[in-house]
């Protein structure tokens, strides 16, 4: 369950990542990034939720595996 659990949460932790996480595109260099802030200042939200940074995304991905092994353990377990 542990293990299946793991590969879940990486997985949920690669689509968050994709698709609510905030992502930023900087107005100095050009670049993406996670940072609200590159370069000194603020960068431009290109995608996802700003609320959603990559901390509360990896929180979300070990809140949801936590849940799933323990779901698994009571069901396989008894
Ligand atoms: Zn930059």
């Amino acid at each position: 369950a542990a293990t299946v659990a793991g590969l879940a949460g990486a997985f949920a932790d690669s689509v968050l990542g994709a698709t609510v996480q905030a992502m930023y595109r900087c107005r100095v260099c050009g670049s993406e990034t996670e940072r609200a802030a590159h370069c000194g200042p603020p960068a431009e939200l290109v995608r996802g939720l700003r609320m959603m940074t990559n901390d509360l995304v990896n929180l979300c991905a070990s809140v949801f595996a936590g849940l799933l092994a323990t779901g698994l353990g009571l069901w396989f377990g008894g």
